[in-house]
């Protein structure tokens, strides 16, 4: 079912799988260049059926910082170039057109943000201007030529995009934003009067043989928000204006951000019933279910159980580009999975930088890179260590021909990748290990596991090359530069312990335990923290930081710590770790002596590289290194490294 091709409007579409539209920062000139009109050629050479690109501004008070922009004509040629590269692998192409409202920048668009109120945005704390009727028919005007563009750039249809609660024709909707007693405020018929002339003058200026969509949130989940049941009234509203042929149905707010981009602690296709509910209340529209979609199997469900029309598969080609074609094939063991992770792409883009992705290095480099070619000459490649980086480094330089052999001292593959999935809610970080361990064992790769091996070893061995990925080691002494002069002897057998010794179940904690953050504000310190508390431990969190999870994204926080405040844990900001005495741990809290109580103290910050190895070896043999034992940091750079040293070979 989700193979078979469907008509959606004007729009024939080989099959039932979309990508929907999501912010690269690939752009150029607010219009798709060479660098993304590669990326989403690729998506379109995998098989997908639907592409939609990212978000452009329709106004130039709308815009956002990096994406594309849809306000003037200049943005057409780089369209057209994105329509046919498209088009020649048998994808349709449809462009997402709105306004950000109040959640833009006036930083960046030097205009005064607009709003259906004046109520700032929760994220970037600006107050906007309460639009006047004469810029709301700037607005309809704008949205009208943004969409005629489209149409002119050779795309199949356009997506009106906004009507979201942390986008202006949401905070319109939504009586969380909307405080307007005029003609755009007060009742729902009011609110959504704004959007339905919208609609109205899109289909007016693209004609009835054009493709038009909207994406919609079906629930805020914010205070005074609105809820499924008043959304879904919205969509049939919309839908009895016969000027839409498709709704994409979201959800989420700032105030409910984790629903928003759900990571790997949401169930698997949160939002599907929700579309569900919208696909059951309209009558002409088709449905498109969104949101944390990854496998073949929860897309054929939504289908078979008629929530909707086309199920949208974002970041899961975001991770695997070939994810259609590979199912078609009958490969599905060489699907690469998106682990639901969220560092690569939304907290990337939340950092102000273009997307990656943690298990597809190749993001935003389709056109530069290509594909890894087959080697000239065939070498023997020796990879030391089985964690992400070494088996990354061993799949790349296998697929390319080389003849390669991995050496892992542990009895498993995976590395440390293993030990961070044991921590709640982390369970699919395995996925990005397990998909390589395949690929390594179906390219040849000889794998020797349980050995660990010396410089002598390895160049017994006869290599060409060899890859150090032998990883990094916790350490029992803070290393952060906030936690200099440690003053006693940190380690106090049976009292003084690492994250990843606990994560790894060789030490059990119990009683009141002090976890030490160390400034690096990673899933370490929440992970190990909420294994404890779940193991039944008082937990408090150290950090010399103003609070934890510093290093990870905002969608994941804000599932995250109110979880672990709900599940107990105390927080020590500020904090720098000093030593361990008896049962007293010693802190300094801004220049001021602390000691707290502590059965434990677990740290839980930067590891160490295991880089002897690598050191032993060179001069003597052709040899890189890669991932944690050059420096450690996540499994993204990892990977990374691990495919730029495959390529290398
Ligand atoms: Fe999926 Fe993580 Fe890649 Fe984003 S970065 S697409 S969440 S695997």
């Amino acid at each position: 079912m989700l193979f078979e091709p469907i008509t959606v409007g004007r729009m024939e579409l080989r099959n039932r799988v979309m990508v929907t539209g999501h912010v690269t920062l690939f752009a150029e000139g607010g219009a798709p260049g060479p660098r993304y009109v590669a990326y989403l050629e690729e998506r379109a050479r995998g098989g997908v059926g639907l592409i939609e690109t990212e978000f452009a501004a329709v106004h130039p008070t709308g815009r956002f910082p990096g994406a594309c922009d849809a306000s003037t004509d200049a943005c057409v040629p780089g369209y057209r170039a994105a329509a046919e590269a498209v088009h020649r692998h048998g994808a349709r192409l449809t462009a997402q057109i709105g306004h950000e409202g109040r959640q833009t920048s006036s930083a960046y668009t030097e205009l005064p943000l607009w709003s259906s109120s004046a109520v700032p945005c929760p994220v970037n704390r600006e107050m906007p201007k309460e639009m006047e009727v004469e810029d709301l028919d700037e607005l309809v005007e704008a949205y009208a030529r943004a969409a005629e563009r489209m149409r002119r750039a050779g795309l199949d249809a356009v997506t009106v995009h906004g009507l979201h609660n942390t986008y202006l024709l949401g905070q319109f909707a939504s009586p969380w934003v909307n405080r307007r007693t005029d003609a755009y405020g007060g009742p729902l018929e009011n609110r959504i009067r704004l959007v339905l002339r919208i609609v109205r003058a899109v289909r007016e200026a693209v004609g009835r043989d054009f493709t038009v969509g909207l994406q919609m949130s079906v629930a805020d989940f914010a205070p005074g928000g609105l809820d499924a049941d008043r959304y879904v009234e919205v969509a049939q509203r919309l839908d009895a204006t016969g000027c839409l042929d498709w709704i994409t149905v979201k959800c989420g707010s700032f105030a409910s951000r984790d629903l928003e981009v759900p990571d790997m602690q949401h169930p698997p296709a949160p939002w599907v019933d929700l579309a569900g509910k919208v696909k059951a209340a309209v009558r002409r529209a088709k449905v498109v279910a969104v949101g944390r979609i990854t496998t073949v199997e929860q897309a054929e469900a939504v289908l078979r159980r008629g929530l909707a029309d086309l199920v949208a598969m974002t970041r899961q080609h975001i991770a695997d580009p070939e994810t259609v074609r590979k199912a078609l094939e009958g490969r599905a063991e060489d699907i690469r999975p998106c682990i639901g992770c969220n560092q690569g792409c939304i907290d990337m883009l939340f950092r102000a930088r273009p997307i990656t992705c943690t298990v597809n290095p190749g993001v935003g480099k389709e056109g530069e890179r290509g594909r890894a070619v087959p080697a000239a000459r065939p070498r023997r490649v020796v990879v030391v260590g089985g964690g992400p980086a070494g088996l990354k480094a061993a799949e790349v330089a296998a697929r390319r021909g080389h003849l390669v052999t991995l050496v892992e001292a542990e009895e498993e593959l995976g590395g440390q990748v293993r030990v961070a999935a044991r921590a709640p809610h982390r369970g699919e970080l395995l996925g990005a290990v397990r998909w390589l361990e395949v690929q390594v064992r179906k390219l040849g790769v000889e794998v020797h596991l349980g050995r660990r091996v010396d410089a002598d070893e390895v160049l017994a061995l006869s290599p060409d090359l060899v890859v150090v990925a032998t990883g990094s080691r916790p350490t029992l002494r803070p290393v952060g530069l906030l936690n200099y002069g440690v003053e006693d002897p940190p380690v106090r057998p049976g009292r003084v312990t690492t994250a990843y010794d606990v994560l790894a179940g060789r030490c059990r904690p119990t009683g009141r335990v002090l976890v030490v953050d160390d400034g690096e504000g990673s899933w370490k310190s929440t992970s190990v923290a909420e294994a404890l508390l779940d193991a039944g431990c008082g937990v408090t969190l150290a950090t010399p930081l103003a609070t934890v999870g510093a290093s990870i994204g905002a969608h994941s926080l804000a599932v995250l710590l109110p979880r672990l405040f709900a599940k107990g844990l105390q927080l020590a900001p500020f904090a720098v770790y000093r030593g361990m005495a008896g049962r007293t741990a010693h802190l300094t809290v801004q220049g001021r002596d602390q000691r707290r109580a502590a059965d434990w103290v677990v740290l839980a910050g930067w590891h160490e590289p295991e880089a002897a190895l690598y050191f032993d070896l060179k001069g003597q043999v052709d040899v890189v290194r890669v991932g944690d034992c050059v420096a450690a940091r996540t499994v993204l750079e990892a990977i990374r490294e691990g495919d730029a040293a495959g390529r290398a070979a």
